[in-house]
């Protein structure tokens, strides 16, 4: 029955209670242990009910227990305090007042991504790429940045998973009641719902705007589930990653320039935007738009405004991993933009094209968003160098280091994975502070004070903690799926609490190989269970994509294993992964097992969430582990070996898992002093917890993108802004000029006055002749570029040496000259190379030429 009229009925608190719908709103409470205990406090079983949702609580709570609490002195205490807390929070932004100093009150960068996992409660998240942003927020948010976010709120959220009998993934897909969740919707000053409309071919949809409240940060998500569109674009913010490529295209439209629309309903000037994964990048083609629609620049000058101001995150280390469309479809849905922007077909496309001479090509997302950004980076330092490696083709004049990729590693927000009485020691011991402090700090150092048994029991305890919500888990999917008595039975006595326990989850991508530790299952279980006194136990979780068959294969092929092997009370793997039970298993397993193939895992986190916590990680050298103190922090397995033969690789690296399990790990945990305290391993977890949690932290991350990000962007946006675009209006044509005399320049001569018997540090003199056809010294950059030579005739680790310019000779030839000598012995090589120069470039390789001699 179709109702004639809704109403939104809200819940009805005693006065004395209203600081309740204040903490319930804002997303605060998940990090703060304070806030969250009140919420369980009230009720404990809506609490878990609601999964985690104080907003639902306070709606389905019964009177009764509300009037109960309102009286109850304990009670209202806690949540005097909690509220001041929020309060003291919102107004700190410490770190940002500290390091902005004059600060710009119109400084505002906008952060996109198509995920966001913030909390258990809202499922529109997907896995690591969502998480990664929720904590992007948090942290944010901590550090008191001027950042606002942008998203799409799905109807049904990411997918919940259960198994079948036979072990195969089923998805239920819960709809999200968006009343009963901590949103807001946003209105007009007459109490309408606020609106944006986008064009799509043949129709406008609209959509409404909601706002989560993160800390400081505004999330405002855009909602499609509204009359007057029709049915179909109902489901454009329906599901996430659903649907085929033109849903896909559907939703990046909206998400891009729907999400730079509603920023400017808000009322919401962003100068620096963030695109997280390229899902968002549409948005630039709203942005020139805007800026020669209402601004009045041209195409040219519009470009480079965005650019100065763009930010691109790439997430992805495979190229089959990018959005693409073909060229057709992109010009069906966004073509009318290349009219705006006065562009043909052809150079329209060329802005999603990483090879512009290919017209087969199809128009790539992350292409559009590198060539439109001013600083592109990957998430591991390793990520840096495979991004390089794959958009090499965007710079091919450029050697490979020197592609204008850089890299910032991932971390993770310390307050909402830490477990809570961990978090309660260290506070003790480290002081409230370290959940921000950066790895020079000297608090760190105090992690030694912390008494063993007191870091062991804690540990002991969150291990403890695990197995029985795991063993509840299971039995909740069991009963669900109308499992025998017996069955639930056996779920009841799954783990062991007191043995070494080896975590495992993630998203089930075949890359991944979790069923790599089950390779050799006769040598495997005799680790499991050879010595009685020295048992091992693994816990898996992670989801596979719904298309993705292969991933529900390695599932199910991983439960018959256990099945048919016998060991299903100890190795055990529970449904449906998400937030809630991973913030279980990173503190409650003893060791974090990643077996990824090398380099497919771009950072990874959970690895990250686990080491926190003072667990162990047992990784390939892969993403972030790659660049951590794994020696000191865990085990590598293997060194960062890459192969050519899958097999032989799984082969491998199984055996040298098997071999640190046998020969290290199990005794390092079970070597037991008369306290019954393994020391070995607890100065391993301190160690763990001291290298790893400054380091691999959002608020660390944020720090990064803040100052080697924000910042510069900003300045750039009021560099190339000022008065009225002047600075971009003059850097466009400049730009123009250069691209028609460039190709013109000619490098006449390079005179090396050196000797046949070289010595280290021996100085030499370079002279050179350079025709810069119509341009000037102070257009270009002479350099030479020197280092030694490998095998392959190229030089490598090369150093670059500006050159001085000296004037003109008789021939209108500029001349340049500089000394340079080398440090090291063997075979060296120098090179010369003309690169643009101006002072408003966000680098020299943004116009993408070099001209080598
Ligand atoms: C941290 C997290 C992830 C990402 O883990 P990876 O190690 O990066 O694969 C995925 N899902 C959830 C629920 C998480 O909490």
């Amino acid at each position: 029955m179709q109702p004639i009229r809704t109403f939104n009925v809200s819940a009805q608190l005693p006065p004395s209670l209203e600081p309740l719908r204040k903490l319930a709103y804002n997303l605060h409470w998940d990090w703060n242990v304070e806030t969250k205990d009140l919420f369980r406090r009230l009720d404990r079983d809506l609490w878990e009910s609601s999964r985690h949702n104080p907003v639902l609580l306070l709606s389905t709570i019964s009177q009764a227990r509300l009037a109960e609490v309102a009286e109850d002195e304990g009670f209202i205490a806690q949540m005097e305090r909690a509220s001041r807390q929020l309060d003291d929070y919102l107004k700190e932004r410490t770190w940002y007042r500290k390091n902005r100093g004059k600060g710009d009150t119109n400084e505002c960068y906008a952060y996109f991504c198509a995920e966001y996992g913030l909390t258990h409660c809202l499922p529109i998240y997907s896995g690591g790429l969502g998480v990664l942003a929720g904590d992007h927020l948090k942290s944010a948010s901590d550090l008191g940045l001027p950042l606002v976010a942008v998203g799409l709120l799905y109807q049904e959220g990411y997918f919940a998973q259960y198994l079948n009998a036979d072990g195969w993934q089923q998805e239920r897909y819960p709809i999200n009641d968006f009343y009963n969740m901590p949103l807001h919707l946003e209105r007009n000053p007459d109490g309408s719902e606020m609106r944006i409309s986008v064009d799509y071919p043949g129709r406008t949809v609209y959509a409404r705007i909601w706002r989560v409240q993160v800390g400081t940060v505004s999330l405002y998500l855009l909602d499609t589930n509204i009359e007057p569109n029709g049915p179909y674009d109902h489901d454009i913010t329906d599901e996430l990653y659903g649907g085929d490529l033109d849903m896909r295209i559907h939703q990046e439209i909206m998400l891009g320039i729907g999400g730079v629309r509603a920023l400017k309903a808000l009322g919401i000037k962003p100068t620096v935007f963030h695109l997280n994964e390229g899902h968002s990048a549409f948005l630039i083609l709203e942005r020139i738009r805007l800026l020669i629609q209402e601004d009045g620049l041209s195409f040219a000058e519009a470009k480079q405004v965005a650019l100065a101001t763009q930010i691109f995150t790439t997430h992805t280390p495979v190229s089959a991993g990018f959005d693409l469309f073909p060229p057709d479809k992109a010009m069906y849905y966004v073509g009318h933009y290349a009219g705006i922007f006065g562009l043909t077909k052809e150079e329209f496309l060329a802005l999603g094209r990483e090879n512009t001479g290919d017209l087969q090509s199809p128009f790539s997302m992350a292409a559009l968003a590198l060539k439109t950004a001013s600083l592109t980076n990957g998430v591991s330092a390793l990520h840096g160098q495979v991004s390089r490696e794959m958009f090499h083709g965007l710079w091919p004049n450029l050697p490979m280091n020197e592609v204008p990729i850089t890299s910032i590693t991932n971390g993770v927000h310390a307050r909402s994975v830490v477990a809570k009485s961990n978090q309660e020691l260290y506070d003790r011991y480290l002081g409230p502070s370290w959940s921000d402090k950066g790895p020079e700090d000297p608090l760190w150092e105090r992690i030694s004070s912390i008494p063993d048994e007191e870091l062991w029991r804690n540990h002991q305890a969150c291990r403890s903690e695990m197995v029985m919500s795991v063993r509840e888990r299971l039995q909740f999917h069991l009963r669900d799926r109308g499992a025998t008595p017996a069955e639930l039975e056996k779920a009841r006595e799954v783990l062991d609490p007191s043995i070494l326990t080896i975590g495992f989850a993630r998203r089930f991508a075949t890359y991944k190989r979790a069923n790599l530790f089950l390779r050799d299952m006769e040598r495997i279980k005799k680790i499991m269970t050879g010595n009685k006194e020295r048992q091992v136990q693994f816990v898996i979780s992670g989801k596979a994509h719904p298309k993705d068959t292969p991933g529900k294969e390695l599932i199910r092929q991983i439960i018959h294993t256990i099945r048919e092997a016998g060991i299903g009370d100890r190795v055990v793997f529970v449904p449906n992964y998400d937030i809630h039970i991973a913030r279980l298993m990173v503190s409650g397993c003893d060791i974090w097992l990643n077996t990824p193939r090398r380099p497919r895992e771009a950072s990874g986190t959970s690895g990250m969430k686990a080491a926190m916590n003072g667990v162990m990680n047992l990784s390939i050298l892969d993403g972030w582990w790659d660049e951590a103190d794994y020696v000191r922090t865990g085990w590598p397995i293997g060194h960062g070996e890459e192969y050519d033969n899958p097999d032989y690789e799984d082969e491998v690296e199984a055996n040298s898992l098997y071999d640190l399990l046998e020969q290290e790990v199990v005794s390092l945990f079970y070597d037991r002093d008369q306290e019954k305290i393994p020391r070995g391993w607890v100065a391993k977890m301190k160690d763990a917890i001291r290298l790893n949690c400054p380091m691999f932290n959002t608020s660390r991350m944020l720090r990064d993108y803040a100052m080697n990000g924000y910042f510069p962007a900003h300045e750039r946006y009021l560099a190339m802004t000022e008065g009225t675009y002047k600075p971009a209006k003059d850097l466009a044509s400049w730009k123009e000029r250069l691209f028609e005399h460039w190709f013109d320049i000619k490098i006449e001569d390079v005179d090396i006055a050196a000797p046949n018997d070289l010595v280290v540090n021996q100085s030499i003199p370079v002279k050179t002749r350079i025709n810069l056809a119509g341009l000037t010294a102070d257009d270009v950059q002479v350099e030479l570029y020197k280092g030694s030579v490998n095998g392959n005739g190229q030089i490598v680790d090369a150093e670059t040496v500006v050159m001085d310019y000296q004037g003109t000779d008789a021939h209108k030839c500029s001349i340049y000259t500089a000394d340079v000598n080398y440090s090291a012995s063997g075979l060296q090589g120098l090179s010369l190379r003309v690169l643009p120069k101006h002072d408003n470039l966000s680098s020299p390789y943004e116009p993408g030429l070099v001209l080598w001699a």
